[in-house]
């Protein structure tokens, strides 16, 4: 039985992808909806929850009304380790395809959370596309979470129209993207992998495509300082309403618990290694290096990167992952580690680091980035310039908004564009490449303007969720109109009752 203050609160349903590049930003937005008001319950699976529920819970010890309920995974029953329930757990192909096939399986125990739980509206990831029919059988708007930037789906968008890589002699011919404001370049191989051949992924995408045209809107990790052109872009050309609401990461992670405890299940502590090993370094003298949560490096291109940044002369941290259960490549790993440590130039962070409270810390002075838009938001809510090095998915526009519109970033000169477990050894990129683009980020002379940009575009992004904010103003007007549209729904009822009685 509801209390009549839960029944007239805002009763609204997460439903993030079992990615942390989508968990990550949906979790914090869910927080803010019920840091304003509303009542918010977020659905996810056991081992995905962990990386999360000291947030929630500690959201909901301050009074907000902020809960998760848990579907279980079907790990076992795909052969997959106890725990692995999230893209980023796949070490390899074969794994990485089970736990894709997986999250397809939840549809069903999704679908009937949403019936007992009866909300006003579904929050829920861009690849769940079936959640427009959800809605609509629950009478309720739908919201999409769209976690890239409007850049990268205005780009898509026009490439998809008017597909001008059909007319190119070769897939590394340079051509530019009609219908964007800006001049921007790329070459064929540098597109979505679903864009150029047609498998499964393809058709998940077209559907996503075509089921947020259908939803009630869509609500973007972004803010208007720094892509508000294609802000407008994007509600013109796809005919979308949309709330841009971010950074979120900045947004709702405010204090150093907080920002160690994200996203991650084992606890990291505060004052560990890495940090003290910061303290002692000079302010935006340390370079932070990392590819984001999916992505595996062959063990050429390990060697490559510490060779690079050993002969650029700055210090670094660098987040490295183990590429499979069989690699031995990080023997090499090892042993580079223990020479950083001596010279004290670098400090590996095996596995996961916390990013927020890393990119904080004034020693950090810039970021080698694959472009994941949610790293993109971290490091500039940081202030801080970016070397751009994409890998896959949307990835590469990305790059070209950070260097040819924003101007924060350095590219490395990544060439293709490949999901770790389709790429060979041989697309490597080169250790003198990395070393220039590190010398040319790091070296105070050479960055002086993207430097002076990059803190620039950080405090427009501090001011854009503080109140009056372009972002706060956005988040509260959305929620207005939800409450607005849920009281006269609840009008429309009670008439209704009236009228059958009389
Ligand atoms: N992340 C982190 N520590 C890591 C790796 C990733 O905290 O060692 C977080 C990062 O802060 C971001 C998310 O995981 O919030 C990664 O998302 P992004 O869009 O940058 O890239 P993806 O992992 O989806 O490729």
């Amino acid at each position: 039985m509801k209390t009549e203050s839960q029944a007239h609160r805002l009763n609204v349903i997460f439903l993030p992808y079992l990615s942390s590049g989508h968990l990550n930003p949906m979790v914090d937005t869910a927080r803010l909806f019920a840091r304003y008001g509303a009542s918010v319950t977020v659905i996810t699976t056991p081992a995905n929850a962990l990386t999360f529920q000291n947030a929630i819970d500690s959201d909901f010890n301050c009074g907000y009304h902020i809960r998760t309920k848990l579907v279980p995974f079907p790990a076992a029953q795909l052969g997959l380790p106890d725990g692995a329930e999230n893209l980023k757990d796949g070490t390899s192909p074969e794994m990485v395809g089970k736990i894709f096939y997986g999250v397809s399986m939840l549809q069903g125990p999704f679908e009937l959370l949403f019936q007992d739980l009866q909300p006003d509206c579904l929050v829920t990831d861009q690849l769940y596309p079936w959640t427009v029919e959800s809605a609509a059988k629950l009478g309720i708007p739908r919201l999409c979470f769209y976690s890239a930037s409007q850049f990268a789906s205005c780009a898509t968008h026009f490439i998809i129209k008017h597909k001008p890589h059909e007319r190119l002699v070769s897939a590394t011919q340079r051509f530019s993207i009609p219908g964007l404001p800006h001049n921007i370049e790329m070459t064929t191989l540098q597109l979505e992998e679903w864009l150029r051949t047609e498998d499964e992924i393809a058709d998940l995408m077209n559907e996503a495509n075509e089921s947020e045209s259908r939803s009630y809107g869509t609500l973007c990790n972004s803010f208007h300082e720094l892509e508000g052109d294609y802000h407008h872009l994007y509600q013109s050309t796809k005919g979308v309403k949309c709330w841009t609401v971010g950074p979120v990461s900045a947004w709702a992670n405010k204090g150093n618990e907080e920002k160690v405890k994200r996203g991650h299940k084992e606890e990291l502590a505060q004052d560990s290694e890495w940090l003290q090993w910061l303290n002692y370094k000079q302010n935006e003298s340390v370079l932070y290096v990392s590819f984001g949560s999916l992505t595996r490096l062959s063990h050429a291109q390990i060697v490559e990167i510490a060779h690079g940044l050993e002969n650029s002369g700055y210090s670094f941290i660098w987040v490295a992952r183990k590429k499979d259960e069989n690699d031995n490549g990080h023997i090499f790993l090892q042993e580079f580690e223990e020479k950083m440590r001596k010279n004290k130039k670098g400090f590996i962070i095996w596995n996961w680091a916390p990013q927020l409270m890393i990119l904080d810390h004034p020693a950090i002075g810039g970021i080698v980035t694959h472009c994941g838009w949610n790293s993109i938001l971290e490091s500039v809510s940081a202030g801080l310039p970016m070397i751009t090095w994409p890998m896959f998915a949307e990835q590469f526009y990305n790059e070209k908004l950070l260097v040819d519109v924003l101007k924060i970033g350095v590219p490395v000169g990544a060439k293709e564009n490949k999901f770790w477990t389709s790429l060979g050894e041989d697309a490597v990129v080169g250790r003198e490449e990395i070393a220039k683009a590190v010398v040319q980020l790091m070296g105070k002379e050479e960055s002086k303007e993207i430097r002076r940009r990059a803190r620039e575009l950080g405090g427009a992004s501090k001011k854009s969720t503080e109140e009056g904010g372009s972002s706060y103003n956005n988040l509260m007007q959305l929620l207005d109109e939800l409450n607005s549209l849920k009281a006269s729904k609840a009008t429309e009822k009670t008439n209704f009752k009236i009228e059958m009685k009389g």
